[in-house]
């Protein structure tokens, strides 16, 4: 019976990241899934929502990853190259999907993926 378990678990912890206003780690996602289930489903729910192209990976001005919702994943690959903006107030970390940098590589070098953060003060701490 751990099926039933945890799909409880992943339709949850995927409430949590898409009604947060900004990216959450899993040690917010813990809280707020109070008794629902341990660490180790949070940790597990959350690789598996990762592979699935429901939430994306972001990784914050202390090294601590947190978790977005992705909008056009699939379970094969994740589109985006937005960035990310890291408050220095209110320690908010949002996606801005509409902001996509443009910079251009030496020649023989080929990008996968972007992670790129700005850092300073949000619109609601300005
Ligand atoms: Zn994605
Ligand atoms: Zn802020
Ligand atoms: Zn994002």
């Amino acid at each position: 019976m751990k099926k039933p378990r945890n799909t409880i678990a992943k339709r949850k912890i995927l409430e949590l990241i898409n009604e947060s206003p900004s990216a959450v780690s899993s040690q917010d996602i813990h809280a707020g899934v109070g008794t629902v289930c341990d660490r180790a489903t949070v940790y597990r729910v959350l690789g598996r929502l990762v592979d699935e192209g429901e939430v994306h990976k972001i990784i914050d001005l202390d090294g601590v990853i947190r978790y977005a919702p992705c909008d056009q994943c699939d379970d094969h690959h994740h589109h985006h190259d937005h960035i990310h903006f890291s408050c220095e107030k209110c320690n908010a970390l949002t996606c801005l999907e509409e902001v996509v940098p443009e910079f251009t590589l030496p020649k023989n070098y080929k990008a996968h993926s972007v992670n790129f953060t700005v850092s300073g003060i949000c619109e609601k701490c300005a």
